[in-house]
């Protein structure tokens, strides 16, 4: 069901979440003329703190989900706000349809350009670079990204393309989903507490393409099973990318990335300057997506070229006392840990891990921390579990919290070592986000340095 505004005359909206995407769908149709009821479990003064100007503009409760929400016309969910939230089911049972904030923000919009990308690990990389690669033509990005889609919607004109950065909680809501060009990066398991499971998760990656048609397009990762099975049920035109065998469309060979697609002759890019082999994965999916929008290859190239990647992923922070430092702050889940490791060949990295656990196990690092660590600072709650798993490999030194970490790191470390922070752990029980700690990461490399 998609959501036609004009179709709700009463123009009373609900809104389940009040985090940043609640907050711009709730101001949005405030702007559009909508009475707005807004509904979010954490406490009132909290809320009241987050939603400042706002406050006064809608009617809103904290600490709960009353029946008050049930006088609404239409309800729009917050990607956060858990599929299995009792408010839901009784929703459904009144008859209020329920649309996500991604799809409120698109009944308002100018253009019907959109392309999307979605994947456990790379979106925003990726995501990064394809915008990159338009150049000054216009873009606009949001999404997952960190910019909802709802905050930038009124600025959106007709001709722009819009390059969304979608997650598997924003796609789990969406019903009506229809980018032209789209692109499946990897399914690992993540958020399964959140989905209720693998096969969930699974088809909430399918949202991404299940609107397509034969007019539009999709990039999938050949070497990713999941992704490849999940391929089949496309109904637009695959471009399939992988990094270590030939594929049809885009393959890495030598230091080169090539691409062949039907009509073009092959053409050869050089890979953009970043770390780890899992960036050509994003750089062959933003190519392929670049190219099959029918942007000039001279274009893609330039923006290869200039890209220096993204903030808090394997950045660069400088040296301290001779250790160079990497932030990886955003590696909130193991596999992403598992990446930043495998760029690293001498055994002379010390990796400050922990956070907020998420339920994975740490136990599949431990090739990788055998052959590339030399010692681990444990941070956070997750710090007992982390020194359960990876016991018996390398030292693994309880430190509490990053500034201990750093501190001990710098004491312990030889010059020439590495010191990464790559948590493998969501950041909530130390910090506001993964920006806040990767930041503050950096203020102590730079005060130490
Ligand atoms: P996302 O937006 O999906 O979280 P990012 O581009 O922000 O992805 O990268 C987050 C982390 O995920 C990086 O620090 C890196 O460790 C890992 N990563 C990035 N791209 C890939 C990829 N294509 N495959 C596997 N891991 C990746």
């Amino acid at each position: 069901m998609r959501f036609v505004p004009q179709e709700y005359r009463r123009r009373r909206a609900c809104v389940l979440g009040l985090g940043r995407s609640g907050q711009a769908a709730a101001a949005l149709l405030v702007k559009k003329g909508f009475k707005v009821f807004a509904t979010d479990l954490r406490p009132r003064q909290e809320i009241k703190t987050a939603l400042k100007g706002l406050a006064s503009k809608i009617a809103w409760e904290g600490g709960k989900h009353s029946d008050r929400a049930l006088q609404a016309s239409f309800a729009v969910k917050s990607p956060g706000v858990p599929s299995r939230a009792p408010i839901l089911e009784k929703l459904k049972t009144a008859g209020i349809p329920i649309f996500s904030e991604l799809e409120t923000a698109l009944a308002f919009s100018p253009t019907p350009d959109i392309m999307a990308i979605t994947g456990t690990n790379g979106k925003t990389t990726t995501t990064a670079l394809l915008a990159e690669m338009f150049g000054h033509r216009r873009a606009p990005v949001a999404g997952n990204i960190g910019t909802p889609l709802c905050g930038i919607i009124g600025k959106i004109q007709a001709k722009d393309t819009l390059i969304l950065e979608v997650s598997s909680y924003q796609l789990e809501d969406s019903q009506s989903f229809h980018p032209q060009a789209a692109a499946l990066l990897n399914i690992t398991p993540e958020h399964l507490e959140h989905h209720g499971g693998m096969p969930r998760y699974i088809e909430a990656k399918a949202r991404l393409f299940a609107e397509q048609t034969g007019d539009d397009f999709c990039v999938f990762n050949a070497e990713d099973p999941l992704v490849l099975k999940l391929s089949r049920r496309a109904q637009g035109r695959r471009l399939y990318f992988g990094r270590q065998g030939t594929y049809t469309h885009c393959w890495v060979e030598g230091r080169k990335i090539k691409v062949r697609l039907p009509g073009v002759k092959e053409i050869s890019f050089t890979p953009p300057q970043l770390p780890g082999a899992h960036n050509l994965d994003n750089a062959m999916a933003a190519i392929l997506l670049g190219l099959g929008w029918g942007l000039k290859a001279a274009a893609v190239q330039k923006a290869l070229k200039a890209f220096r990647g993204v903030p808090h992923r394997l950045e660069e922070a400088g040296t301290a006392r001779g250790l160079r430092c990497v932030n990886d702050s955003k590696a909130t889940n193991v596999d992403s840990t598992m990446t930043a490791l495998k760029t690293f060949s001498k055994k002379n990295v010390l990796v400050i891990m922990g956070g907020l656990h998420k339920g994975n196990p740490y136990t599949t690092l431990r090739p990788l921390i055998e052959s590339t660590v030399k010692g681990i600072l444990a941070i956070g709650s997750a710090a007992p579990i982390i020194e359960k798993d990876l016991s018996g490999l390398v030292p693994i030194l309880p430190c509490g919290d990053l500034r201990t970490a750093f501190e001990t790191a710098l004491q312990i470390g030889s010059a020439g070592d590495v010191l990464l922070l790559s948590p493998a752990c969501a950041s909530f029980d130390q910090f506001r986000d993964f920006e806040d700690r990767g930041d503050q990461f950096k203020e102590l490399v730079r005060a130490a340095g």
